[in-house]
């Protein structure tokens, strides 16, 4: 039974990999339509430091990443982030404040600290406090993220670390991101403990001096993260992956299907595994099935840019003393977060020197991201020097831009994900595998992966039996 894996990101790779672990025989071909694979996970050697293009470290709270790392024998590869100056900061009326000790994304669990915290003023303060004593909704309706933290938590803690922090994770516009579909786990504790905070608590999931979405509970590998998919590719073998071979069509064609190429190549397969991102599957099906093609394209998608940048320790006057900061939207900037890469993992600049990764763009800056090179550059730096003092231009830059490579859950998809799920039913042997529906981060990637190789045994094994 031929295979054909569309996509050569990590949910593609991993799919392929794990069909071909169960069985090494396996007949599976992995088409990818660019000159190299790892999709939006790219890191490059330059200047002594390992430059993250794309992401830079993944959930270990999610397991199926390290689950993956383990399989391929990469756990000694794995790098925590640095113990000391595990917080984050929010920029807040033109300087960075850490975020108080405690705070889980949406929500504080230590009560001093966010006391003292200057970031909320006491209203907000008291209305985020008073969280714990609301009733729970009682309607099951989808509700956008906003509606949700200002219904549980007040407007000051959604303006002032909220909406940041969601949006530093999303990219996204809070006012349109579907609350159950980008933070359920937040949803379900209202409904199953009555209210947030106390769901937080009660769960006892925090370390208690973690602090931040980004920068607690994350690993990376200490080559970056290109070495995973390089080891996929490698453990995969590179002669089953066709570079440079992005799918155009697919149709049906004495029950297997017909797939041709862009360069015109024609190829049968009797199971098709789609991880190549939602509008380019949405063409690829268009003439095999228009609804289910119009729910893929509806998926909206932000483009964001990653500013690699190279500085001489001396040349910044704020002591980088966290993993870094974001920016609300009330600050009006046009970076949206910073990470300090060289305090957050050890081994990624020499010792005299600071590399950090500016994000720009995204769904709230679509005007940013359609700058020109040297104004983006420009425009990032002015905020660096209103947030971290840096007295002198960076020693080295690489800009990187990826567009619409960031999916959005906006309202109601959880919805739609359920129609799509459905559409894909009336198809045998197509399968789904990657982040417009179920999660964006590496490691639900992965197990969607892991989850489009399952379906593909279950159909092999009805195959047999029909
Ligand atoms: C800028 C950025 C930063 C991020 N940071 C983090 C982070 O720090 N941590 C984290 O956990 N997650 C992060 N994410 C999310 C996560 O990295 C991605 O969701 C994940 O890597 C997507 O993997 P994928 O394989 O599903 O898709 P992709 O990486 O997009 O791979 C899809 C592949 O399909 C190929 N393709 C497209 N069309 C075709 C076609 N027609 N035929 C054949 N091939 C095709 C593409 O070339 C690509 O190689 C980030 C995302 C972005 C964009």
């Amino acid at each position: 039974m031929k295979v054909v894996v569309v996509g050569g990101g990590i949910s593609g790779l991993t799919a392929a990999f794990s069909l071909l672990k169960a069985d090494p025989d396996a007949d599976v071909t992995i088409l990818e339509s660019t000159g190299r694979i790892g999709g939006v996970i790219s890191t490059l050697f330059d200047e002594d430091c390992v430059i993250e293009e794309g992401p830079d470290s993944f959930l270990t709270s999610k397991p199926w990443a390290v689950s993956l790392c383990e399989e391929l024998g990469l756990l000694d590869q794995l790098i925590a982030t640095n113990d000391a100056n595990r917080r984050a900061f929010i920029a807040t009326d033109g300087r960075l404040q850490p975020l108080p000790e405690g705070f889980f994304l949406l929500a504080p669990t230590k009560i001093w600290p966010f006391i003292d915290s200057p970031i909320l003023s006491v209203r907000g303060k008291i209305a985020a406090a008073l969280e714990s004593l609301k009733a729970p909704i009682q309607s099951c309706e989808d509700e956008t993220l906003k509606d949700f933290v200002v219904r549980r938590f007040g407007e000051e803690l959604f303006e002032r670390i909220a909406q940041p922090m969601v949006g530093g994770i999303y990219t996204g516009d809070p006012e349109k991101l579907s609350a159950a579909a980008t933070l359920p786990q937040f949803v379900e504790m209202e409904q199953k403990y009555g209210s947030v905070t106390r769901g937080l608590l009660t769960h006892g999931r925090l370390n208690s001096k973690d602090s931040g979405a980004r920068y607690s509970a994350f690993a990376s590998m200490n080559l970056g993260l290109q070495a995973l998919v390089e080891n996929l590719g490698d453990k995969i073998g590179r002669d089953k992956i066709q570079l440079n071979s992005g799918l155009r069509t697919i149709s049906t064609s004495a029950e297997r299907w017909k797939l041709v190429t862009c360069s015109g190549q024609s190829q049968e397969a009797d199971v098709v595994v789609l991880a190549a991102p939602a509008q380019s599957v949405s063409g690829i099906i268009s003439s095999l099935d228009s609804s289910l093609s119009a729910n893929l394209a509806s998926i909206e998608h932000a483009s964001s840019a990653i500013l690699n940048l190279l500085f001489d320790k001396n040349d910044i006057t704020h002591p980088l003393d966290g993993f870094g900061f974001v920016v609300p939207e009330r600050e009006r900037k046009s970076i949206i977060a910073c990470s300090f890469s060289s305090t957050k993992f050890k081994g990624r600049a020499p010792a005299n020197k600071v590399l950090m990764r500016v994000f720009l763009g995204g769904a709230l800056h679509p005007d940013v991201f359609a700058l020109s090179d040297g104004h983006l550059i420009k425009v990032a730096l002015e905020d660096l020097r209103t947030y971290l003092g840096i007295t002198s231009y960076p020693l080295k830059i690489w800009l990187k831009r990826w567009p619409n490579a960031m999916p959005q859950y906006h309202l109601g998809h959880l919805e739609l994900v359920r129609q799509i799920k459905q559409r894909f039913l009336n198809h045998r042997g197509l399968i789904w595998a990657g982040s417009a529906l179920t999660g964006v981060g590496i490691p639900d990637c992965v197990r969607a992966g892991f989850e489009a190789a399952q379906l593909v045994r279950v159909y092999q094994r009805e195959s047999v039996t029909d």
